[in-house]
């Protein structure tokens, strides 16, 4: 039997977010791999082996996959939102180059999920309507003095920016660090969305000026937006605004 890797995308939690082709290549599936929650968010069925194992594990998670798929298994590899965002299929794309030449020749492919990001600006209204860019404020794999560049030049060029890993226990700074610099580059009123836990049930999405933007307000499930200068608020009287960013721009901002 020739085997195959699939690397999946489960969407940003609910089920309904989950495209038809990633359910299909789950039930065909002989061995699901990935982050334990993620692995989890699967029903058991008989004929499907799950490997849950520990979130910093990417690169031996991957390493396993292709083994299995090189010994004819059907393995599925998921990750959260979409697999090439942050997640699983650049570190499968890692081992396969440095790894084993004969992974090269397997099957492989991936599926595409809706990203946090998506998730999180369609609930809001359009934040990311005109030019946006997606930083992961995790610095395990670059350094921090990168991720302030990045951040400072992303305000200054007036791209919307996703944040995506904005805190966690092992970093507990980070974000408080990007919002102070924001602040130095952009004015106080720029809108900034805490979306949290999009499409589960514990799902809260706020949005505040830049100037009162509060660390604390995020946890590990929450994806960050800043607005650019020109990202807008339509006020409801029943219910939260709409956050917009208009397709057009005249001067450079
Ligand atoms: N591949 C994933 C991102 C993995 S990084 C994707 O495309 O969405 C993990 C980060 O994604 C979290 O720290 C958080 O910033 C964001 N995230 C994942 N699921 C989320 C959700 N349901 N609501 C808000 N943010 C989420």
């Amino acid at each position: 039997m020739s085997g195959s890797l699939i690397i999946a995308g489960l969407g940003p939690g609910a089920a309904q977010l989950i495209t038809p082709e990633v359910t299909a290549a789950l039930n065909e599936a002989t061995d699901l791999i990935g982050y334990a929650p993620y692995v989890a968010r699967v029903t058991e069925r008989d004929g499907l082996t799950r490997h849950g194992s520990d979130n910093r594990e990417e690169l031996d998670r991957a390493s396993h996959a292709l083994r299995l798929a090189a010994q004819g298994r059907r393995v599925v590899v998921v990750s959260s939102g979409d697999p090439g965002v942050f997640a699983m299929a650049a570190a499968v794309f890692e081992a396969v180059d440095a790894g084993d030449p004969s992974w090269r020749e397997l099957d492989i492919q991936v599926l595409p999920g809706i990203s946090a990001m998506f998730a999180a600006a369609a609930r809001i209204g359009a934040p990311l309507g005109h030019d946006f860019c997606a930083i992961n404020l995790s610095d395990n794999l670059k350094p921090w003095d990168l991720v302030e560049r990045r951040l400072r030049l992303a305000a200054q060029a007036g791209f919307v920016i996703a944040l995506y890993n904005p805190l966690s226990k092992a970093r507990p700074w980070q974000l408080g660090r990007a919002l102070d610099l924001l602040r130095e580059e952009l004015p106080g009123q720029v809108p900034v969305i805490f979306a949290s836990a999009i499409s589960d049930a514990r799902e809260a999405i706020d949005t505040v000026p830049l100037a009162e933007a509060i660390a604390e307000r995020a946890d590990m499930r929450t994806l960050v937006m800043i607005g650019s200068t020109q990202t807008k608020l339509i006020a409801r009287a029943n219910g939260k605004p709409f956050v917009y960013t208009p397709r057009s721009v005249g001067a450079a901002t």
